[in-house]
Protein backbone atom coordinates (compact mmCIF):
# COMPACT_ATOMS: atom_id res chain seq x y z
CA UNK A 1 0.00 0.00 0.00
CA UNK A 2 2.83 2.52 0.97
CA UNK A 3 4.45 1.82 -2.33
CA UNK A 4 1.17 2.09 -4.29
CA UNK A 5 0.70 5.51 -2.52
CA UNK A 6 4.21 6.88 -3.11
CA UNK A 7 3.82 6.22 -7.00
CA UNK A 8 0.88 7.81 -7.11
CA UNK A 9 2.27 10.69 -5.14
CA UNK A 10 5.12 10.70 -7.83
CA UNK A 11 2.53 10.29 -10.55
CA UNK A 12 1.01 13.53 -9.23
CA UNK A 13 4.39 15.21 -9.02
CA UNK A 14 5.08 14.39 -12.48
CA UNK A 15 2.37 17.36 -13.67
CA UNK A 16 4.34 20.18 -11.98
CA UNK A 17 8.04 18.90 -12.54
CA UNK A 18 9.26 15.77 -13.68
CA UNK A 19 12.81 16.28 -12.49
CA UNK A 20 11.67 16.17 -9.12
CA UNK A 21 10.03 13.56 -9.22
CA UNK A 22 12.97 11.77 -10.39
CA UNK A 23 15.24 13.30 -7.56
CA UNK A 24 12.41 11.45 -5.24
CA UNK A 25 12.74 8.45 -6.43
CA UNK A 26 15.77 7.93 -6.36
CA UNK A 27 15.92 9.35 -2.85
CA UNK A 28 14.36 6.33 -2.31
CA UNK A 29 15.95 3.90 -3.85
CA UNK A 30 19.54 4.19 -4.93
CA UNK A 31 22.38 4.62 -2.43
CA UNK A 32 24.95 7.24 -1.79
CA UNK A 33 28.04 5.77 -3.26
CA UNK A 34 31.79 7.65 -3.64
CA UNK A 35 34.78 5.39 -5.10
CA UNK A 36 38.15 6.29 -6.14
CA UNK A 37 39.76 5.55 -9.47
CA UNK A 38 43.52 4.84 -9.67
CA UNK A 39 44.66 5.59 -13.31
CA UNK A 40 47.69 4.04 -14.84
CA UNK A 41 48.48 7.52 -16.36
CA UNK A 42 49.45 10.73 -15.25
CA UNK A 43 47.30 13.93 -16.22
CA UNK A 44 50.10 14.91 -18.97
CA UNK A 45 48.86 12.29 -21.23
CA UNK A 46 45.38 14.50 -21.29
CA UNK A 47 43.63 12.09 -23.68
CA UNK A 48 43.81 9.15 -22.23
CA UNK A 49 43.52 10.93 -18.37
CA UNK A 50 40.77 12.50 -19.73
CA UNK A 51 38.52 9.48 -20.76
CA UNK A 52 38.31 8.12 -16.99
CA UNK A 53 37.28 11.49 -16.19
CA UNK A 54 34.83 11.95 -18.98
CA UNK A 55 33.61 8.48 -17.70
CA UNK A 56 33.16 9.93 -14.00
CA UNK A 57 31.47 13.18 -14.80
CA UNK A 58 28.36 10.71 -16.61
CA UNK A 59 28.48 8.67 -13.84
CA UNK A 60 27.88 11.83 -11.66
CA UNK A 61 25.68 13.53 -13.79
CA UNK A 62 23.27 10.21 -14.74
CA UNK A 63 22.70 9.66 -10.63
CA UNK A 64 22.18 13.19 -9.85
CA UNK A 65 25.99 13.12 -7.95
CA UNK A 66 25.01 10.27 -5.91
CA UNK A 67 27.74 7.80 -7.57
CA UNK A 68 30.55 9.72 -7.46
CA UNK A 69 34.08 8.22 -8.57
CA UNK A 70 37.22 10.70 -8.08
CA UNK A 71 40.33 10.02 -10.44
CA UNK A 72 43.45 9.95 -8.95
CA UNK A 73 46.44 9.84 -11.59
CA UNK A 74 49.67 7.59 -11.51
CA UNK A 75 51.58 7.26 -8.38
CA UNK A 76 49.02 9.40 -5.98
CA UNK A 77 47.46 5.89 -4.79
CA UNK A 78 49.53 3.10 -6.41
CA UNK A 79 52.09 3.93 -9.67
CA UNK A 80 50.66 3.28 -12.69
CA UNK A 81 51.92 -0.33 -13.38
CA UNK A 82 50.18 -1.66 -9.92
CA UNK A 83 46.46 -0.53 -11.01
CA UNK A 84 45.46 -4.11 -11.48
CA UNK A 85 47.14 -5.22 -8.15
CA UNK A 86 44.95 -1.90 -6.74
CA UNK A 87 42.11 -3.12 -8.13
CA UNK A 88 42.43 -6.79 -7.64
CA UNK A 89 43.08 -6.53 -3.45
CA UNK A 90 40.62 -3.67 -2.55
CA UNK A 91 42.97 -1.06 -2.57
CA UNK A 92 40.90 1.57 -4.84
CA UNK A 93 37.28 0.46 -6.13
CA UNK A 94 38.36 0.92 -9.85
CA UNK A 95 41.00 1.79 -12.21
CA UNK A 96 41.84 2.56 -15.50
CA UNK A 97 44.73 0.91 -17.48
CA UNK A 98 46.48 -0.72 -20.13
CA UNK A 99 46.36 -4.76 -19.93
CA UNK A 100 49.68 -5.24 -21.33
CA UNK A 101 51.59 -3.89 -19.14
CA UNK A 102 50.41 -7.23 -16.92
CA UNK A 103 51.81 -9.53 -19.55
CA UNK A 104 54.40 -10.69 -16.80
CA UNK A 105 51.25 -12.47 -14.87
CA UNK A 106 49.56 -13.69 -17.94
CA UNK A 107 50.43 -12.68 -21.49
CA UNK A 108 47.04 -13.20 -22.61
CA UNK A 109 46.18 -9.94 -20.99
CA UNK A 110 47.73 -8.45 -24.07
CA UNK A 111 44.48 -9.24 -26.39
CA UNK A 112 42.90 -6.87 -24.28
CA UNK A 113 44.97 -3.84 -25.32
CA UNK A 114 46.81 -4.68 -28.48
CA UNK A 115 48.70 -7.53 -30.13
CA UNK A 116 51.73 -6.92 -32.29
CA UNK A 117 50.36 -7.66 -36.10
CA UNK A 118 46.62 -7.09 -34.55
CA UNK A 119 43.41 -5.35 -35.03
CA UNK A 120 42.98 -1.57 -35.43
CA UNK A 121 40.84 0.49 -33.37
CA UNK A 122 37.69 -0.36 -35.20
CA UNK A 123 38.21 -4.14 -35.62
CA UNK A 124 39.91 -4.14 -31.45
CA UNK A 125 36.10 -2.82 -30.55
CA UNK A 126 34.43 -4.75 -33.17
CA UNK A 127 36.45 -7.79 -31.95
CA UNK A 128 35.58 -6.57 -27.94
CA UNK A 129 31.85 -5.77 -28.00
CA UNK A 130 30.21 -7.87 -30.77
CA UNK A 131 33.10 -10.66 -32.10
CA UNK A 132 33.02 -12.87 -28.49
CA UNK A 133 36.38 -10.35 -27.43
CA UNK A 134 34.75 -9.07 -24.03
CA UNK A 135 33.74 -12.53 -22.78
CA UNK A 136 37.19 -14.18 -23.52
CA UNK A 137 38.59 -11.37 -21.43
CA UNK A 138 36.05 -11.13 -18.69
CA UNK A 139 36.70 -15.05 -18.22
CA UNK A 140 40.92 -14.06 -17.74
CA UNK A 141 39.93 -10.63 -15.07
CA UNK A 142 37.26 -12.92 -13.07
CA UNK A 143 40.47 -14.93 -12.49
CA UNK A 144 42.10 -11.34 -10.71
CA UNK A 145 38.83 -10.40 -8.74
CA UNK A 146 38.14 -7.52 -11.93
CA UNK A 147 35.03 -6.83 -14.10
CA UNK A 148 36.56 -4.93 -16.75
CA UNK A 149 34.92 -2.72 -19.43
CA UNK A 150 37.03 -1.04 -22.45
CA UNK A 151 37.15 2.01 -21.92
CA UNK A 152 39.33 4.10 -24.50
CA UNK A 153 41.23 3.56 -28.00
CA UNK A 154 44.24 5.76 -29.08
CA UNK A 155 43.80 4.16 -32.89
CA UNK A 156 47.40 3.34 -34.63
CA UNK A 157 49.85 4.41 -33.22
CA UNK A 158 53.57 5.63 -34.87
CA UNK A 159 56.86 3.12 -35.08
CA UNK A 160 58.82 5.83 -32.82
CA UNK A 161 61.35 7.65 -33.03
CA UNK A 162 64.73 6.94 -34.11
CA UNK A 163 68.35 8.77 -34.51
CA UNK A 164 69.40 6.99 -37.33
CA UNK A 165 67.59 6.07 -40.21
CA UNK A 166 65.84 1.72 -40.76
CA UNK A 167 67.29 0.78 -44.08
CA UNK A 168 67.37 -2.83 -43.78
CA UNK A 169 67.04 -5.39 -40.61
CA UNK A 170 70.56 -5.45 -40.28
CA UNK A 171 70.13 -1.73 -38.89
CA UNK A 172 67.74 -3.34 -36.20
CA UNK A 173 71.04 -5.23 -34.64
CA UNK A 174 72.21 -3.08 -31.71
CA UNK A 175 69.53 -0.90 -31.64
CA UNK A 176 68.87 0.01 -28.24
CA UNK A 177 64.81 1.16 -27.95
CA UNK A 178 62.80 2.38 -25.69
CA UNK A 179 59.45 -0.07 -26.21
CA UNK A 180 57.73 -3.23 -24.55
CA UNK A 181 55.83 -6.26 -24.26
CA UNK A 182 55.17 -8.00 -27.05
CA UNK A 183 56.87 -6.05 -29.37
CA UNK A 184 60.42 -5.64 -27.49
CA UNK A 185 60.25 -9.89 -27.52
CA UNK A 186 59.83 -9.12 -31.67
CA UNK A 187 62.70 -6.66 -32.13
CA UNK A 188 64.99 -8.38 -29.70
CA UNK A 189 64.86 -11.65 -31.47
CA UNK A 190 66.09 -9.76 -34.65
CA UNK A 191 68.84 -8.42 -32.77
CA UNK A 192 67.64 -5.02 -31.26
CA UNK A 193 67.72 -3.98 -27.54
CA UNK A 194 64.31 -3.28 -25.63
CA UNK A 195 64.44 -0.60 -23.09
CA UNK A 196 61.67 -0.40 -20.49
CA UNK A 197 62.00 3.50 -19.31
CA UNK A 198 59.05 5.19 -17.93
CA UNK A 199 57.77 8.13 -19.95
CA UNK A 200 59.05 10.87 -17.88
CA UNK A 201 62.75 9.41 -18.60
CA UNK A 202 62.52 8.81 -22.56
CA UNK A 203 63.55 12.68 -23.64
CA UNK A 204 66.69 12.58 -21.45
CA UNK A 205 67.43 8.95 -22.60
CA UNK A 206 66.94 9.80 -26.52
CA UNK A 207 69.00 12.86 -25.68
CA UNK A 208 71.84 11.75 -24.54
CA UNK A 209 71.71 8.87 -26.57
CA UNK A 210 72.07 6.44 -23.61
CA UNK A 211 69.00 4.77 -26.22
CA UNK A 212 68.90 5.01 -30.06
CA UNK A 213 64.77 4.95 -30.40
CA UNK A 214 61.50 5.27 -28.27
CA UNK A 215 58.12 5.04 -29.43
CA UNK A 216 55.33 6.82 -27.50
CA UNK A 217 51.60 7.21 -29.03
CA UNK A 218 51.07 9.26 -31.59
CA UNK A 219 52.00 12.81 -32.96
CA UNK A 220 49.41 14.89 -30.47
CA UNK A 221 51.57 13.13 -27.63
CA UNK A 222 54.71 13.04 -29.00
CA UNK A 223 54.85 16.65 -29.93
CA UNK A 224 54.27 17.30 -26.24
CA UNK A 225 56.72 15.41 -25.14
CA UNK A 226 59.35 17.44 -27.48
CA UNK A 227 60.57 13.87 -29.15
CA UNK A 228 61.83 15.97 -32.37
CA UNK A 229 64.20 17.78 -30.67
CA UNK A 230 66.14 14.88 -29.93
CA UNK A 231 65.29 12.42 -32.94
CA UNK A 232 65.28 13.30 -36.34
CA UNK A 233 63.30 10.34 -37.95
CA UNK A 234 59.46 9.67 -37.57
CA UNK A 235 58.69 5.90 -38.44
CA UNK A 236 55.23 4.48 -38.96
CA UNK A 237 53.02 2.29 -38.40
CA UNK A 238 53.36 0.87 -35.13
CA UNK A 239 52.44 -2.53 -36.08
CA UNK A 240 52.44 -3.63 -32.18
CA UNK A 241 49.86 -0.97 -31.67
CA UNK A 242 47.12 -1.25 -34.63
CA UNK A 243 44.33 -0.21 -32.18
CA UNK A 244 45.40 -0.20 -28.24
CA UNK A 245 42.75 -0.52 -26.26
CA UNK A 246 42.59 0.93 -22.52
CA UNK A 247 40.47 -0.59 -19.72
CA UNK A 248 38.45 0.14 -16.60
CA UNK A 249 39.06 -2.42 -13.62
CA UNK A 250 36.37 -2.99 -11.51
CA UNK A 251 36.61 -5.16 -8.07
CA UNK A 252 34.69 -7.45 -8.55
CA UNK A 253 32.63 -7.51 -5.34
CA UNK A 254 32.77 -3.65 -5.80
CA UNK A 255 30.96 -4.39 -9.23
CA UNK A 256 28.37 -6.56 -7.85
CA UNK A 257 27.53 -4.67 -5.33
CA UNK A 258 26.27 -1.98 -7.11
CA UNK A 259 22.46 -1.68 -7.97
CA UNK A 260 21.26 -2.83 -11.18
CA UNK A 261 20.92 0.99 -12.55
CA UNK A 262 24.43 2.15 -11.44
CA UNK A 263 26.09 -1.21 -13.26
CA UNK A 264 24.47 0.26 -16.76
CA UNK A 265 25.22 3.85 -15.74
CA UNK A 266 28.79 3.01 -15.57
CA UNK A 267 29.13 0.48 -18.37
CA UNK A 268 27.59 3.60 -20.84
CA UNK A 269 29.69 6.10 -19.08
CA UNK A 270 32.41 3.75 -20.31
CA UNK A 271 31.24 3.30 -23.68
CA UNK A 272 31.10 7.22 -23.99
CA UNK A 273 34.50 7.73 -22.59
CA UNK A 274 35.95 4.71 -24.74
CA UNK A 275 34.25 6.67 -28.02
CA UNK A 276 35.42 9.94 -26.58
CA UNK A 277 38.98 8.89 -26.75
CA UNK A 278 39.34 7.89 -29.77
CA UNK A 279 38.05 10.85 -31.29
CA UNK A 280 39.67 13.04 -29.22
CA UNK A 281 43.09 11.46 -30.90
CA UNK A 282 41.65 11.36 -34.37
CA UNK A 283 40.94 15.04 -34.35
CA UNK A 284 44.16 16.32 -32.79
CA UNK A 285 46.95 14.02 -34.87
CA UNK A 286 46.68 15.68 -38.23
CA UNK A 287 47.71 18.88 -36.75
CA UNK A 288 50.30 17.85 -34.60
CA UNK A 289 51.72 15.49 -37.11
CA UNK A 290 52.03 18.85 -39.43
CA UNK A 291 53.43 20.56 -36.70
CA UNK A 292 55.91 18.24 -36.50
CA UNK A 293 56.78 17.55 -40.09
CA UNK A 294 57.35 21.98 -40.40
CA UNK A 295 59.84 21.54 -37.42
CA UNK A 296 62.20 18.84 -39.79
CA UNK A 297 61.01 15.75 -38.86
CA UNK A 298 61.57 13.59 -41.12
CA UNK A 299 58.40 11.12 -41.32
CA UNK A 300 59.50 7.69 -43.13
CA UNK A 301 57.60 4.34 -43.20
CA UNK A 302 59.00 1.26 -41.89
CA UNK A 303 60.82 -0.47 -45.28
CA UNK A 304 58.45 -4.00 -46.07
CA UNK A 305 61.29 -6.07 -45.63
CA UNK A 306 61.68 -4.90 -41.96
CA UNK A 307 57.61 -5.35 -41.53
CA UNK A 308 57.87 -9.04 -43.34
CA UNK A 309 60.94 -10.04 -40.58
CA UNK A 310 59.03 -8.67 -37.80
CA UNK A 311 56.02 -10.44 -38.69
CA UNK A 312 57.25 -13.84 -38.73
CA UNK A 313 59.21 -13.27 -35.90
CA UNK A 314 55.85 -12.13 -34.37
CA UNK A 315 54.01 -15.33 -35.15
CA UNK A 316 57.22 -17.86 -34.23
CA UNK A 317 56.19 -15.57 -30.66
CA UNK A 318 52.82 -16.34 -30.96
CA UNK A 319 53.00 -20.12 -31.53
CA UNK A 320 55.90 -20.15 -28.86
CA UNK A 321 53.62 -18.89 -26.09
CA UNK A 322 50.49 -20.76 -27.42
CA UNK A 323 52.30 -23.89 -26.69
CA UNK A 324 53.02 -23.02 -23.14
CA UNK A 325 50.07 -21.34 -21.92
CA UNK A 326 46.42 -22.76 -22.67
CA UNK A 327 44.25 -19.68 -21.82
CA UNK A 328 46.62 -17.61 -24.83
CA UNK A 329 46.29 -20.18 -27.45
CA UNK A 330 42.62 -20.53 -26.66
CA UNK A 331 41.81 -16.40 -27.06
CA UNK A 332 44.66 -16.58 -29.93
CA UNK A 333 42.68 -18.75 -31.89
CA UNK A 334 39.31 -16.59 -31.57
CA UNK A 335 41.21 -14.13 -31.75
CA UNK A 336 43.09 -14.94 -34.81
CA UNK A 337 40.13 -15.86 -36.98
CA UNK A 338 38.03 -12.56 -36.29
CA UNK A 339 41.48 -10.97 -37.28
CA UNK A 340 41.34 -12.77 -40.86
CA UNK A 341 38.00 -12.00 -41.46
CA UNK A 342 38.35 -8.81 -40.60
CA UNK A 343 41.19 -8.11 -42.77
CA UNK A 344 38.83 -9.76 -45.83
CA UNK A 345 36.82 -7.37 -44.75
CA UNK A 346 38.15 -4.20 -44.81
CA UNK A 347 40.39 -4.89 -47.95
CA UNK A 348 37.13 -4.53 -50.19
CA UNK A 349 35.01 -1.66 -49.77
CA UNK A 350 37.13 0.01 -46.25
CA UNK A 351 40.62 0.03 -47.98
CA UNK A 352 39.21 1.11 -51.85
CA UNK A 353 37.19 3.76 -50.99
CA UNK A 354 40.53 5.02 -48.02
CA UNK A 355 43.30 4.38 -51.09
CA UNK A 356 41.29 6.30 -53.82
CA UNK A 357 40.11 9.30 -51.23
CA UNK A 358 43.62 9.49 -50.03
CA UNK A 359 45.34 8.61 -54.28
CA UNK A 360 43.18 11.73 -54.98
CA UNK A 361 45.89 14.40 -53.22
CA UNK A 362 43.03 17.48 -53.71
CA UNK A 363 42.88 17.48 -49.63
CA UNK A 364 44.91 20.66 -48.58
CA UNK A 365 44.64 22.14 -51.41
CA UNK A 366 43.20 25.75 -51.89
CA UNK A 367 39.82 25.73 -53.54
CA1 LIG B 1 53.02 3.01 -27.73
Amino acid sequence: MQRRSFLKSAAAGSLAGPAVVRAQSLDGRLPEIKWRLASSFPKSLDTIFIAAETMAQRVAAATGNRFQIRVFPAGEIVPGPQVLDAVKDGTVEIGHSASYYYVGKDPTFAFDTAMPFGLNSRQQSAWIFNGGGLELMRELFRGYNIYNIPLGNTGVQMGGWYRNEIRTVDDLKGLKMRIGGFAGQVIARLGAVPQQIPGGDVYPALEKGTIDAAEWVGPYDDLKLGFNKVAKYYYYPGWWEGGPQLTAYVNLKQWNGLPKEYQTVLEDACMVGHIDMQTRYDAKNPKALKELVGSGTVLKPFPAEVMAACYKATLEIYDETAAKNPRFKKVYEAWRKFRDEQLQWFAVAENRYDNFMQATRTFGQKK
